[in-house]
């Protein structure tokens, strides 16, 4: 197979060209190739107005020497592949007594029950929160002023936290295994777009997600696993510092010698328990912000052009700085055309985030501008003091926005253009209750003001991005884990048999590494034991 990189359209281009360009680069005529499959494909808007598109493309020929084309091509970004494709391990030979037991359905959970089930180990899936239409119900009745479920809402349910998101698939994570390039399949395999196969920001929107989440379910049935849901798991059974079960919070108990804990970043309180029964647990660094909101059209017009084609959709953006004191603010979780959120999963805290549909087409963009923050931050040396700080904060926004969501102009908030009012012709876009509130007095002051250098600087950037109109809400609490359940090299954690996973663990950080993060520990547990057989 032959892949060439480097070739570029205008955006809005036809498959036609495609196939001319790549033709041209191998000094053959369109007719000649037999097969083109897009590899890549990324945005260049560089030289705006004109947008271009590059490709990195794989393909086959009709009856033409492929070792000859490519060296009479000339051409450096013209080469011959291999495809590797991803290889689940040899199952190893050790007998399981016991199904294997994964905890949480989030990405890391989900796919490594997936993985599991396919390959013949009849993994059992324990949920705390509800399915996937069921939870949808409980959180769109807590947008619309109902009281939170502490056990569904955007942090718990059928999917993790990443049912309610944006969808972005991308991860910065290198792909030398083809875990990533297998998740990506999987997802396509189970309804979402195939484009996200290539693109460089792949994105799928919380409609697409919700439905996939519930083939992958179906199919783990199908092949003989088992998913449960409304089972909180509250602690280990353990025998010489050795898992013989998983204790639910009803009481009952389920036997099993190998546990797969992908809890997320919020289930604190299962963190606690955890800690409590001896599982070894650090604190880590994360980072807390704020949201900020603008008009879609202004992120558009600065990444774009005012010319872009529709073709496009709306335009995402990247900023990072460091701050005079050494703190670095950056934005995260981008959502273009999407809704700020409240993400909140205990009562009397609230906890924002983002999220959008697969079509993009809300009126505002929205990211997280966050700030580092470090142990050193938590006000103790606990390991799950971070847990702590997040709380604070959390509780703080609660009682600036009386329980809604506090929302503030950017001018307000940085005191450069003090009005007291959200001006009326930029409408936050936001699912669940919010108030205009003192945004301020949520954040602690070295953090707002880091917050307001970093946004200073991205104004620069992305003219516009520091107005007093744009529109911050808080808090942005739950960026990544403030914790880290220490693992070894088999995986395992000092409780032999638990195999932390995904975000919460501290092994993640979003939708593709946390699933990724699955399908690793799905392997770890593959190459140690047999498939499981009732008859052992
Ligand atoms: P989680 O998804 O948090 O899943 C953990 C699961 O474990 C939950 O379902 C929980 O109910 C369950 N659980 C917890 N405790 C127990 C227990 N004791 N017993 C049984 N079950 C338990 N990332 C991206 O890459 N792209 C995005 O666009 C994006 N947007 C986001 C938007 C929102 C609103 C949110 C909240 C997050 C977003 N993220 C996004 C982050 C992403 O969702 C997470 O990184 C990812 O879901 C982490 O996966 P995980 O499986 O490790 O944990």
């Amino acid at each position: 197979m032959i892949r060439i990189s480097q070739l570029k359209l205008p955006a809005g281009h036809s498959k036609t060209e495609l196939y001319h360009k790549a033709a041209k680069a191998l000094h053959i005529k369109s007719e000649q190739i037999a097969s083109l499959q897009i590899r890549r494909q990324s945005i260049d808007a560089r030289k705006k107005p004109d947008i271009f598109l590059i490709y990195v493309v794989d393909i086959t020929l009709n009856g033409i020497s492929e070792q000859n084309c490519v060296s009479r091509s000339k051409n450096k970004d013209v080469s011959i592949v291999t495809e590797r494709p991803y290889q689940f391990p040899k199952p190893g030979t050790k007998a399981l007594r016991r199904r294997p037991v994964i905890i949480g359905s989030g990405p890391a959970g989900l796919f490594c029950c997936y993985m599991l089930a396919q390959n013949g180990y009849r993994p059992i899936l324990l949920e705390r929160g509800k399915d996937v239409e069921a939870r949808k119900k409980d959180v769109e009745a807590f947008w619309n002023g109902g009281p939170l479920n502490p056990e569904s809402n955007v942090s718990f349910g059928e999917g993790g936290a990443g049912t309610f998101s944006d969808g972005k698939l991308n991860t910065l994570i290198k792909d030398k295994d083809g875990r990533g390039r297998h998740v990506l399949s999987i997802f396509v395999e189970n309804g979402a777009q195939p484009e996200i196969l290539y693109e460089a920001k792949p994105h799928i929107g919380t409609d697409v997600l919700s439905n996939v989440v519930k083939q992958m379910r179906k199919k783990i049935i199908q092949l003989g696993g088992e998913v449960r849901f409304e089972s909180r798991v509250e602690t280990f059974r353990t025998e010489n510092g050795t898992l013989t079960g998983v204790i639910l919070s009803d009481g009952s108990v389920i036997d099993t010698e190998t546990a797969v804990l992908a809890i997320g970043h919020s289930a604190r309180d299962t963190f606690f328990k955890l800690y409590e029964s001896g599982l070894h647990m650090e604190a880590k660094a994360f980072a807390v912000g704020l949201r900020v909101e603008h008009p879609q059209e202004l992120i558009n017009q600065s990444q774009y052009g005012t010319l872009h084609p529709d073709s496009l959709g709306a335009a995402p953006y990247k900023v990072t700085a460091r701050t005079s004191g050494g703190r670095g603010v950056y934005s995260f979780c981008m959502c273009p055309g999407g809704y700020v959120v409240n993400a909140s999963s205990e009562p009397g805290r609230i906890a924002v985030n983002g999220m959008s549909y697969s079509g993009r087409n809300g009126a505002n963009a929205n990211s997280a501008i966050i700030v580092s923050v470090t142990p050193a931050d938590y006000g103790s040396d606990e390991p799950l003091a971070g847990i702590g700080f997040q709380r604070r904060l959390e509780e703080k926004a609660f009682s600036a926005g009386c329980g809604k969501i506090p929302v503030e102009r950017y001018g307000d908030f940085s005191d450069t253009a003090t009005t007291g009012h959200i001006p009326t012709e930029f409408v936050p876009a936001i699912k669940g209750q919010w108030t205009f509130a003192d945004v301020k007095s949520v954040l602690p002051d070295s953090l707002s003001e880091a917050f307001i250098e970093g946004m200073e600087q991205f104004g620069h950037r992305i003219p516009g991005f520091d107005d007093a109109n744009a529109v911050v809400s808080g808090i942005e609490s739950r960026t990544s884990s403030p914790v880290r359940i220490v693992r070894d090299e088999t995986l395992q954690a000092n409780i032999r048999g638990v195999y932390p996973c995904g975000e919460g663990a501290g092994y993640a950080g979003g939708i593709t590494s946390a699933a990724m993060d699955g399908v690793r520990v799905a392997e770890a547990i593959a190459s140690c034991y047999a498939p499981f057989s009732e008859t052992g």
